[in-house]
């Protein structure tokens, strides 16, 4: 009895298990790699085709275009809608950096706007006082697995004569009234990185438009801007391909995916109901949107302090994102005025955010003892004084 106790306190929660996915359908798996290598089809081939149109069907587009990563997808929806020097982008400095990064590639200007605080994605009342006569685009991030308010954005994008392109890396399956990611704008970038949702075994990505003509320039643009002739080019472009093997691999995942994602939501669920009462911030989801939890994020004051609390009975949680974007080197120049005030500045909930944001494990193949353990440790947390 008091063996088990002593079993029971030091199990082990891992953020992330890449290979978890591969294990539960290793045999699929590698029979679909070895099909590839066997084939020699290994450019834009059968796997490729037909993981495009699974896609589409999965995000209700009429378009999928796959490439070799969600930075990819971003970058090729950018230049295909004609965003470049002169322009400006407006975005969040509260995400991953592809989604600044690709702006700054095009020779335009990312323009931050501050985040709401119960979701942690735009700030759609703010993005209004942004715009300038040299806005083109807006990029919202749907972070975490929830989209942003979609509906303001869009009738906001429509009044100003914007454009919108989606960073939907982290929202494969998110909805809004049942309407998934991608139907929103001009063209929406998903990611397969091996952490994502949909993991590929290496990167991967997919842009998802309902426009032809911005599906014909990604198409064109993802294979070095080349037209329906070989060997004559109608854009600049890139080596942007999905390789052959990643596709066969995520076609062998997708079924899976909304298993995944429901388990997902179980975990949430157990979070939910255990942590509810702590003095923390727990996840908020918007009216008419689902949460696919990329990852499920509480916000403390003493954050620090638990992340090491949970840390020595071996739970690991991480920081997205610990610094936000425009504190980083190559982007302080885009830092808008009056964003050295951390505490009353334009970016003011960014800073607070990031400075109090813990994201609990989630994935798909951990148990419900392990989320209990980790809500009894969170609970054992709150009632200490440690980091008071
Ligand atoms: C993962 C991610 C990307 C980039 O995707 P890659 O496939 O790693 O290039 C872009 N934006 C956000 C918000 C992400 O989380």
């Amino acid at each position: 009895m008091g063996a088990a106790v002593k079993v029971a306190q030091r199990m082990r929660v891992p953020f992330y298990d890449v290979k978890a996915q591969y294990d539960e359908l290793a045999q699929e798996m590698e029979s679909t790699v070895l099909d590839v290598m066997r084939s020699g089809g290994y450019v834009l081939g059968k796997h490729n085709k037909a993981f495009e149109a699974e896609f589409a069907a999965l995000h209700q587009t009429k378009h999928a275009i796959a490439v070799h990563s969600g930075t990819d997808a971003l970058r090729i929806i950018m230049d295909a809608a004609g965003v470049g020097p002169g322009d400006e982008v407006i975005t969040t400095p509260f995400t991953f950096v592809a989604s600044v990064e690709t702006i700054v590639q095009t020779g335009a200007t990312p323009v931050f706007v501050d985040i709401d605080p119960r979701t942690f994605n735009i700030d759609v009342e703010k993005v209004r006082a942004a715009i300038t006569p040299r806005t083109k685009a807006i990029l919202p991030v749907h972070l975490f697995g929830q989209l942003v308010d979609v509906k303001p954005l869009m009738e906001l994008a429509c009044e100003r004569e914007l454009i919108i392109l989606e960073d939907a890396a982290q929202a494969i399956e998110s909805t809004h009234e049942g309407k998934p990611a991608g139907n929103f704008s001009v063209a929406a970038g998903f990611s397969f990185y091996v952490t994502k949702n949909l993991g590929a075994a290496g990167d991967g990505g997919m842009i998802v438009t309902n426009y032809d003509d911005i599906a014909e320039r990604c198409r064109s643009i993802r294979i070095h801007g080349m037209g329906r002739e070989r060997y004559y080019y109608d854009h600049l472009g890139y080596t942007a391909r999905l390789d052959e093997i990643q596709a066969a691999v995520l076609r062998v995942k997708l079924p899976k995916l909304p298993e995944w994602t429901a388990r997902r939501a179980e975990f949430a669920a157990i979070y939910f109901e255990e942590l509810e009462g702590l003095d923390l911030q727990l996840p908020y989801t918007l009216p008419g949107n689902n949460h696919t939890y990329h990852q499920f994020n509480i916000l403390s004051d003493r954050r620090d302090a638990l992340q090491a609390f949970l840390k020595e009975r071996e739970i690991d949680s991480m920081i997205y994102y610990p610094v936000p974007i425009h504190h980083h080197s190559p982007y302080l120049k885009f830092a808008p005025e009056g964003s050295e005030d951390r505490v009353n500045g334009p970016l003011a909930i960014t800073e607070r955010v990031s400075n109090e944001i813990l994201a609990l494990p989630i994935h798909p193949h951990l148990n419900k003892d392990q989320i209990r353990h980790v809500c009894a440790s969170i609970k054992e947390f709150a009632q200490s004084t440690v980091g008071a």
